[in-house]
């Protein structure tokens, strides 16, 4: 197979043009290009008057490969041996019992994926509902105020990412081919094929919303088996090793297996984790605010007069904030909506999402300020949750109950917001004016500060005054990290923290990924059920 690097095309390319350019480069007919595949597409917008996308491509051709990029001569195509993704059963060691997943997010769900195809008949447990009644239950939520603390942006079928933007990148290194695999399981359940190549894959919640179900067929297919309305309460230690959990302070299920994928929001079961004496240790994360800018601002910004032929436009901004706090961007949601994501009763917690058309009118990104545990009260593992929930119980306060909401040149003055400026708020829940400037304590505040002002030089008009900040942004990532070894268990036996709230990721492709790192690792050790 010959790989083709650095293929520039004009924004405005059709597919005919795709071809004829691989046949150029290539110095052979069309015909002579048996099959190509797009595998990296991204749009190269440094030079405003240039804007271009660039194209990696494999080819299989009717001559002979090594020979033709010997004759070619050139640095940007090159052959290539193709090494698809391989899951390994190399386990000796017989199960007792089925393994229990708990946690049906990318974590658990791509874990259950891998080992039910391996015939590991794994049981996935999820206290959460199925995407569909979940959906329900989120709607009422976002217009009504009702929680329902089981079933919410946080918890139920597909995880925190179920109500996302569904971006599908990741800056995880992946020499195993793990991501393609996560992506082309995507496809087969749904997903369109373009998140294969884009350097930068979207799907939005309307399709994840659709994919997920999908999988979660896949896998009883397959062996498996789902638990939802099922949380997991306790666990039983034998020997240093795990031998059962209990499900809602009634049942017992016994097993040797317990994958522990349950995301930054379980606080409840960290704490119990924490009281059975699974080490652990309280880790730096990011809090702030979704900032919302009209998304024409933000694609006048990245492409100029090129803005009118392209997909609305994302943006990424690190800064040095003062007090030597970082300050970024995090989840950019072009077209997106900002969402009451919150889970736990009178504490309030917000996040982005965006449909696969990421067509509402607003840009929104969360920009957060670096807070490691010194920041924290106490210096137990879990008082990073601590802090967590303090400042969502003052964002609860300071909206009533609503997302609290500044605009951002009112935040400056320390002064309410009366109404919004030039643009509205794109909001998934009830909306309140409310005295954001005094959420953070001073030096986050003047950190925040800092970092979008110097993003206002970056990006013309991020720092505008009417610029919409709802809070709080506070689960940006997990504040434990539950430790394990190298074979991806706990110091307790048959335990395996995985994906983002254990500490192992951040994002849905990562936590996809490390899902899958769990799989392996118990399959590298024991027998599938059902050889
Ligand atoms: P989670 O997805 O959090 O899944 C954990 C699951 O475990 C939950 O379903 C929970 O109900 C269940 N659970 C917890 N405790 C128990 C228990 N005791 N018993 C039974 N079940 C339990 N990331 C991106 O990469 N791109 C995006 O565009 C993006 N947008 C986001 C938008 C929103 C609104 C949110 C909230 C998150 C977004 N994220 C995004 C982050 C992404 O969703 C997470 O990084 C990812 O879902 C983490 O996967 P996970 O499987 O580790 O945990």
């Amino acid at each position: 197979m010959i790989q083709i690097q650095q293929l520039k095309l004009p924004i405005t390319h059709s597919k005919e043009a795709l071809e004829t350019k691989i046949s150029k480069v290539l110095h052979i007919s069309k015909e002579q290009i048996l099959s190509y595949r797009i595998t990296k597409q991204s749009l190269d917008a440094r030079k405003k008057q240039d804007i271009h996308y660039v194209y990696t491509i494999e080819a299989d051709t009717a001559i002979d490969d090594t020979a033709l990029v010997k004759r070619l001569h050139n640095d940007s195509i090159r052959y290539m041996e193709r090494k698809p993704y391989q899951f390994l059963i190399s386990g000796t060691k017989k199960l007792h019992h089925q393994p229990v997943i708990v946690g049906s997010g990318p974590a658990g769900l791509f874990c259950a994926y891998m080992l039910a195809g391996a015939g590991y008949a794994p049981i996935v447990l999820e206290r959460g509902k199925t995407v569909d009644e979940r959906q329900k239950d989120v709607t009422l939520f976002w217009k009504d105020g009702i929680l329902d603390p089981s079933s919410n942006v946080q918890f139920g079928e597909g995880g925190a990412g179920t109500f996302s933007d569904g971006k599908l990148n990741t800056l995880v290194k992946d020499t195993f081919g793990r991501n393609r695999k996560v992506l082309e399981i995507f496809t087969a359940h749904g997903a369109p094929k373009e998140i294969c190549y884009e350097a930068k894959p979207h799907i939005g919640t309307d399709i994840l919303a659709k994919v997920i179900p999908a999988m979660r067929q896949e896998i009883i297919c397959l062996g498996g088996k789902f638990l939802f309305e099922s949380c997991m309460t306790d666990i039983r230690i034998t020997d240093n090793r795990i031998s059962a959990i209990e499900i809602d302070h009634k049942t017992w299920i016994e097993t040797d297996i317990v994958v522990l994928a349950i995301g930054h929001s379980a606080r409840d079961t960290f704490q119990m984790l924490y009281d059975r004496k699974i080490p652990m240790e309280a880790k730096s994360f990011a809090v702030g605010f979704r900032v919302e800018h009209p998304q024409e601002m933000i694609n006048k910004n990245q492409y100029k007069e090129a803005a009118a032929l392209l997909p609305p436009a994302a943006y990424k901004v690190t800064a040095k904030g003062l007090h030597d706090r970082g300050v970024y961007s995090f989840c950019m949601c072009p077209g997106g909506y900002v969402v009451n994501a919150s889970s736990e009763e009178k504490r309030l917690a917000v996040n982005g999402m965006s449909y696969y058309k990421r067509d509402s009118a607003n840009a929104n990104s969360a920009i957060i300020v670096s807070v490691t545990p010194d920041d924290f009260e106490g210096d137990t593992p879990l008082a990073g949750v601590k802090f967590q929930r303090k400042l969502e119980e003052t964002a609860y306060r300071i909206g009533d109950g609503a997302i609290p909401q500044q605009l951002y040149g009112d935040f400056k003055r320390r002064q309410l917001s009366a109404s919004y400026g030039s643009f509205s708020s794109v909001t998934c829940g009830n909306t309140a004016f409310g005295a954001l400037h005094d959420l953070f304590k001073q030096d986050i505040y003047e950190s925040f500060l800092s970092g979008m002002e110097q993003f206002g030089r970056k990006i013309s008009g991020f720092d505008r005054e009417d610029a919409i900040l709802s809070g709080v942004e506070s689960r940006t990532s997990s504040p434990v990290r539950i430790h394990r070894d190298d074979t991806f268990q706990s110091a307790i036996k048959g335990l395996y923290p995985c994906g983002e709230g254990a500490g192992y990721a951040g994002g849905i492709m990562s936590a996809a990924m490390d899902g899958i790192k769990a799989a392996e690792a118990v399959a590298s050790f024991y027998q599938p059920m059902m050889d």
